[in-house]
């Protein structure tokens, strides 16, 4: 070790060793290389640096610096001695640093925990902590907007000012006079205009010594005014006292708790997330909540500033300016409650109590694009980092929290009747296959469920049709040779949309005109089949001609704000029927719906998904919770061609826990979530034999990897390479690995060592997606 000494100390700037441990920062960074960088921290920013905050430094052989995140900070090794711990290059480099070009950030962006949570995140998910870091902060809290900079001028006190005085223009002089009647600071505009000169002229001063420069940054967004009202005090029922009081113990006691709220269907699970808060804020801290981004209605708005008056709510339609102004005043603590969609769970906030997700089970939790992460899972280990209480609340938890709460990892709370001892709505399938046909075919309607709506409409109640599939006709052909009209750039028909009169595909969105005639034979007209939401509406026009119905799909729903118009037309029953898509099965709450139609039940049932058979269970029971909420009752009317497949039939009986039971048994059976881990490895090109070729390359690597890491207790299965279920998507080739093993840390392992030995070519992507919602 010795003879190192010499070496290193040459290779010191200063040659010193003497000084103060100098300050290493150690940085990360949203491009490649993405593994971390240390850099010196220069003299004139100790004081301004920290941790949390982004720096700009230069970059292997990039000309210009670049930014990055300082996530942590340390001594440079002062004596030789500390740097034996490290390897010998480790030592090497750490006397070679470069050291940091600007520091970009006035306060920190995150907080310690913030920041092991993203670390945790590139661990769980496979991608760098800068890439997690650059997605989690929001761009308005980066460039701060929302705010400005105002400079402002005093004049320098007397002993301080040049002697003798500089000479002045008679402009400067004219200002140097208004300003020495300042008796404070005043903005440098302000001066300028009073002066009528330009504030080149108040600089002058400032250069010249006679004035001092200040400068201050201020607000320009103006929060919402409150909406504290004092709501009517709802007594809670015995059950909701239960899971409160279980929950305000974890408050009280401090610490990790998870919770699992199973609450049927209008049980009343919000006003317990609303009595724990409260708890939670005389306590002097905040909650976090967490719900789909379609249920951040503004009647679940008012529910919280109703009763809280400081309530961040962040959503998608927020501009840079209001949400940099939330994340800064989350960060300062002037927030209670902080309701939010998936992002939401990044708020820095300062003294965290509780976390509460609510609807747990909903796939939008899931990010679909890098950093992969599933919000739910993330505030679950949140929680844990921060030691505090979490609930996740479901009428429909997904089997994996489900199964969970079964192995007492999480403390189960049921909520098994509805508020008011009000009864579940009885839910009666139709079977199409055995539906009288009148007047040659039915469509969407069928003659017993037409009845029903007739009835439901005369006795003054309001109808909820459900149908997940958007659009007019949901394929297009030619009935003489068969040609399928499909996306030019997937594999996918094209739906047509009479309104717009287009084709389009669902998933890339490429629309285009529909052709007339066959474009293959020429024989005959193209003709549309399948049946879409736009189809059901004109459906609807015609067997109630003037009721008023609307439609809510994600095409009616574009502009922001047209969904609550329409819920709020729909409270005050100026429309009388809701048809939509998935969009209306949620968290509605009109006690004056009395019927709930499902078009089609089976839509979900095929796909080739594991979880399709839950899927169609949590939409035909979320979507019978719409109705039965008032004193008038309700009924379900449930279509389908399946009547006998068990999903349906206990999501018509109301019966999760059986559903949830016969579910984990197929789980089991085949090693799918929740007992095993589940991964894909995603390969895409738009070169179709580079794509297949890389994926016949990426076999052999983790073929390599399981032989250089045998695991005999907790085995790695690979499945694939296989073309993706949707083999082209946005002109993309795409194949994929499914990576499955009971152990996390082994999956992880297998798919690490087997990406470390894959070259990748240039005109190949990569994708992994830990524990996967979608396998299309
Ligand atoms: P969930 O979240 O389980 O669907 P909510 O908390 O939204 O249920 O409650 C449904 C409705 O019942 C709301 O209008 C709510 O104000 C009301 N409610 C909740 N708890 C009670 C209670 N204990 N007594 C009477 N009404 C209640
Ligand atoms: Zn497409």
């Amino acid at each position: 070790m010795d003879d190192r000494q010499p070496a290193l100390f040459s290779n010191t700037a200063s040659g010193d060793s003497a000084t103060a441990a100098e300050l290493v920062a150690r940085v990360v960074f949203n491009c490649p290389p993405f593994q971390p960088f240390d850099y010196l921290v220069p003299a004139d920013m100790v004081e301004s640096i920290a941790v949390g905050k982004r720096v700009l430094v230069p970059l292997g052989r990039r000309s210009k610096p670049i930014t990055g995140y300082c996530v942590e900070l340390f001594p440079r090794s002062p004596r030789p001695a500390d740097v034996e711990a490290a390897t010998p290059d480790a030592a090497e480099r750490s006397f070679q640093l470069k050291p940091i070009a600007r520091v970009v950030d006035e306060e920190p962006l995150l907080t310690p925990v913030l920041l092991r949570l993203t670390r945790w995140m590139a661990d769980y998910y496979l991608c760098s902590w800068g890439q997690v870091l650059d997605a989690i902060v929001p761009a308005g809290a980066k460039e701060q907007s929302g705010t400005r900079v105002r400079v402002f001028v005093e004049p320098t006190p007397p002993d301080e000012r040049p002697d003798p005085l500089p000479r002045l223009t008679p402009r400067q002089t004219r200002v140097w006079s208004l300003l020495q009647q300042q008796s404070r600071r005043i903005e440098v505009s302000e001066l300028a205009r009073s002066a009528r000169c330009g504030p080149a002229v108040v600089l002058a001063l400032v250069r010249k010594g006679l004035a001092r420069r200040s400068l201050q940054r201020t607000e320009q967004f103006q929060p919402p005014p409150s909406e504290l009202s004092f709501p009517e005090l709802v007594q809670l029922n015995a059950d909701q006292n239960q899971a409160l009081w279980e929950i305000e113990g974890g408050l009280r006691s401090g610490g990790f708790r998870p919770f699992l709220l199973h609450g049927v269907t209008g049980s009343g699970k919000t006003e317990v997330y609303l009595k724990a808060i409260e708890a939670t804020v005389q306590q002097g801290k905040e909650a976090i909540v967490l719900v789909p981004e379609i249920s951040l209605t503004p009647q679940t708005i008012s529910r919280f500033r109703g009763r809280f008056p400081h309530v961040a709510v962040l959503h998608s339609h927020l501009g840079d300016a209001e949400r940099g102004w939330y994340w800064r005043q989350i960060a300062a603590g002037r927030m209670q409650v902080v309701v939010g969609a998936r992002s939401a769970i990044f708020a820095p906030t300062k003294n965290l109590g509780l976390i509460v997700v609510d609807e747990e089970h909903e796939t939008s939790f899931k990010q679909e694009t890098t950093p992969r992460y599933h919000a739910r899972d993330v505030a679950v280990m949140r929680a844990q980092m921060e030691g505090v209480p979490v609930v996740l609340g479901s009428a429909t938890p997904s089997l994996e929290s489900w199964h969970n709460a079964r192995r007492g990892q999480y403390r189960l709370l049921s909520l098994p009747k509805r508020v008011l001892d009000l009864p579940l709505p009885h839910v009666h399938l139709i079977d199409l296959r055995h539906e009288p046909v009148r007047h040659g075919r039915f469509r969407g309607i069928s003659p017993t469920l037409e009845q029903a709506i007739g009835q439901a409409l005369d006795q003054g109640g309001q109808v909820i049709l459900l149908l997940n599939r958007r659009g007019f006709s949901t394929f297009v052909c030619c009935p003489s040779c068969g040609y399928v009209v499909k996306c030019r750039f997937c594999d996918v028909t094209l739906t047509y949309h009479s309104q717009r009169s287009i084709a389009m595909c669902h998933y890339c969105g490429h629309e285009q005109q529909l052709p007339g005639q066959c474009p293959e034979c020429r024989q005959s007209r193209i003709c549309y089949f399948g049946y879409g939401t736009e189809k059901l509406e004109a459906e609807v026009s015609v067997k109630f001609p003037g009721v008023a119905a609307e439609r809510m799909d994600s095409d009616t729903m574009r502009r922001p704000g047209r969904y609550a118009e329409v819920l709020d037309a729909f409270r005050r029953g100026e429309v009388r029927i809701l048809l939509g898509t998935q969009m209306i099965a949620k968290g509605l709450d009109f006690p004056n719906v009395t019927l709930v139609g499902v078009i089609n039940a089976d839509l979900a049932l095929f796909i080739p998904d594991f979880r399709s058979a839950e899927r169609t269970f949590q939409l035909v029971a979320q979507v019978a919770g719409r109705t039965g909420r008032g004193p008038q009752g309700g009924r379900v009317l449930v279509q389908t061609f399946n009547p006998e497949q068990p999903c349906i039939q206990l999501a018509a009986a109301h019966n999760y826990e059986a559903f949830a039971e016969s579910e984990l048994t197929n789980r089991r059976d085949h090693a799918y979530p929740p007992f095993a881990r589940l991964a894909r490895v995603i390969l895409r090109s738009r070169d179709r034999s580079a794509a297949a070729e890389a994926a016949g390359r990426l076999a052999g690597c983790f073929g390599a990897a399981a032989r250089d890491v045998p695991n005999p207790g907790s085995p790695v299965r690979i499945l694939g390479p296989a073309e993706a279920p949707l083999f082209r998507l946005k002109n993309y080739y795409r194949y994929h690995f499914q990576v499955q093993s009971e152990s996390s840390a082994a999956l992880h392992q297998a798919i690490r060592s087997a990406l470390a030995r894959f070259l990748r070519p240039r005109n190949v992507d990569v994708v992994v997606d830990i524990d996967p919602v979608s396998v299309l």
